[in-house]
């Protein structure tokens, strides 16, 4: 079963066509900055024959619909890695925001497209661009079933005690704010892997994993199920990240918009882009932070710090509430490849059975890890997301 997965963002679209059968990525590819008076586009194909070159190239797209008719007619037209759209078995779309109505990977037909598109109020930044996916999708792969994979799907296991807001119940009623969260499917992918490595069913772990990216979230794992995550309502929520603000005192909103006259767009733009570890230092790539702090720069080891700390918060969080937990499982960007930062998030966690081993946990991890001294209770993982083969086996699971 060859599976074509799209991640469709507002001026952005990444693709990959998977075989199923064998688990080989065929290709891989991004199209950037779609809108703009220049865009460009590179993909990666297996193998890479003259027949099947590597693509990058700069050239405008007006539209997502370029973008898609492009990107079709580079895997499936002469030279592509595959003969025709038609030998494409399915079509999966990540969709971040499922709200209450999309709990699961389901069909896309007209009902779900317009569910997708009622919950666009509670996602505005990234629905309405998954939905041009879609539509554009829906358009040339005519007669291919489809499925929407929900980046809040994993964390509709959260009990109303984790997902709810102390704010007036009528809110959630009337505009349905609540803990979403965020990253389920790299949290899910992790959490499966992670059982695998423990030897143990998916049902019968506890774990806390940690996808720390540009964007950052964690997620409390009892028995399999998600029980919390740090992200809220929106991606904003939670430990600090690379330009958002994470957790912070609500109040300081109002008392930003008076003594600085800010109106809402303006907060929403620096908690959101200039703020987390950017907001700080200046930066908000972990590799440049680390020279920045090793060069002396106080404000980038201060952004480190307080990262670290913030993470280490949530786990002893966590840690109170997943029952004896199994492992730690470190993902995404900073995750798979920053050891410093993984060492200084464990140090100092002995007291809760958290070791790692300083030789083990040296370096980037390509492949998944186990990083644990010998003498911790707790196993510490290191295991490298893959999104997109989660939604190609989820779209493969709902058409079987
Ligand atoms: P992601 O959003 O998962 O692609 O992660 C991107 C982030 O990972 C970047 O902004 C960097 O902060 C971080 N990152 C990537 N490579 C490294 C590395 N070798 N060392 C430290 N951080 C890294």
């Amino acid at each position: 079963m060859k599976v074509f997965v799209i991640n469709s963002g507002s001026s952005s679209l990444k693709y990959q066509l998977l075989d199923m059968d064998t688990q080989q990525v065929m290709t891989t590819g991004l199209v950037e900055r779609i809108g703009d008076s220049m865009g460009r586009i590179s993909q990666k194909n297996w193998p890479d024959t003259p027949q099947q070159a590597n693509i990058e190239e700069e050239r405008p797209f007006a539209d997502h619909h370029e973008a898609m008719h492009t990107v079709v007619n580079l895997v499936t037209g002469p030279g592509g890695v595959i003969a025709s759209a038609e030998a494409i078995d399915a079509v999966g779309h990540r969709v971040v925001q499922g709200g209450e109505t999309l709990f699961t990977s389901t069909c896309i037909d007209d009902a779900v497209v317009a569910q997708i598109r009622a919950n666009c109020p509670l996602s505005p930044l990234h629905n309405p661009a998954n939905l041009v996916g879609i539509e554009v999708a829906r358009e040339l792969f005519a007669g291919v079933p489809q499925v929407a994979v929900f980046d809040t799907e994993f964390h509709q296991t959260m009990p109303a005690e984790a997902f709810m807001y102390a704010i007036p119940y009528e809110l959630y009623e009337e505009l349905r704010i609540r803990r979403y969260g965020f990253h389920g499917t790299s949290h899910r992918y992790v959490a499966q892997q992670a059982a695998a490595m423990l030897g143990k069913r998916a049902d019968e772990v506890n774990l806390i994993t940690l996808h720390l990216g540009n964007g950052c979230s964690m997620a409390a794992v009892r028995q399999g199920q998600c029980i919390d995550t740090s992200m809220g309502m929106t991606p904003l929520a939670g430990v600090m990240m690379g330009t958002r603000s994470g957790d912070i005192d609500p109040a300081i909103i109002p008392f930003l918009m008076k003594e600085k006259g800010l109106d809402m767009a303006q907060i929403d733009d620096i908690l959101n882009k200039k703020s987390g570890l950017k907001g700080i230092c200046g930066m908000n790539d972990m590799r440049d932070i680390h020279a920045a702090a090793a060069q002396g720069d106080a404000k980038a080891a201060l952004a480190l710090s307080m990262f670290v700390y913030r993470i280490k918060q949530y786990i002893g969080a966590y840690y109170a509430v997943t029952g004896p937990l199994d492992a730690l499982v470190f993902t995404a960007g900073i995750g798979e490849n920053d050891d410093v930062v993984r060492g200084r998030v464990c140090a100092g966690l002995a007291h809760l059975g958290i070791e790692i081993d300083p030789e083990r946990n040296g370096g980037r991890k390509k492949t998944a890890t186990a990083v644990q001294a010998e003498s911790s209770r707790v196993a510490v993982f290191v295991i490298p997301t893959n999104e997109e083969l989660a939604i190609a086996q989820a779209t493969q699971a709902v058409l079987a």
